[in-house]
């Protein structure tokens, strides 16, 4: 636990069950969880990128916790689990798979974490999705996340009408 309240995103992804149902479930456990002002994007299908099969249902929800990191990946690894993710081989097909995309505009590497995660800035699944809930949104280090996004090309996309 930290003394202050600290904003943190959230991203979300499953391709395997029914995913967009798992989505919204997992987003309601993450309002239930970080309290109703929490904020939610769209929901969109993508083409999995370095990862096998069927393409993913993603969105983001940006959370206010006074977590650490630390206790973050805690509760979402629990999440996870209860949506009965397995982790067959690197990247096998996932029923739900969260990231800590941002947390209180701080950069943070060590053995267990990753902050902002690597590999969003290459990804439109992520970028996206966060936009909605913050266009103009800077990812530390990297920069402005609607730029990022303009720069990538041919990653299927596309908004869920639910
Ligand atoms: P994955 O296969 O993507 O679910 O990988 C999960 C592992 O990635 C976790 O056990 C974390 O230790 C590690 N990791 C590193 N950075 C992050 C991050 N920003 N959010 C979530 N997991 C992370």
């Amino acid at each position: 636990m930290i003394d202050k309240i600290v904003e943190s995103y959230i991203g979300l992804g499953s391709n395997q069950g029914d995913s967009i149902s798992i989505i919204d479930k997992a987003i309601s456990d993450l309002f239930l969880i970080f309290g109703s002002n929490s904020i939610k994007s769209k929901l969109y299908i993508s083409a999995p990128v370095q990862a096998d099969g069927p393409n993913f249902i993603n969105a983001v929800v940006k959370i206010f916790t006074q977590k650490t990191p630390l206790e973050l990946l805690g509760i979402l690894q629990d999440l996870e689990k209860k949506y009965g993710r397995k982790r067959i081989y690197k990247n096998s097909p996932r029923t739900l798979d969260l990231d800590i995309l941002l947390y209180d505009h701080k950069v943070i590497y060590s053995k267990i974490l990753t902050i902002p995660h690597p590999r969003m800035k290459d990804r439109a699944f992520v970028l996206k999705p966060i936009t909605d809930i913050d266009s103009h949104i800077e990812i530390p280090y990297y920069g402005n996340a609607q730029e990022l996004l303009n720069n990538i090309r041919d990653q299927y996309i596309k908004e869920i009408d639910e």
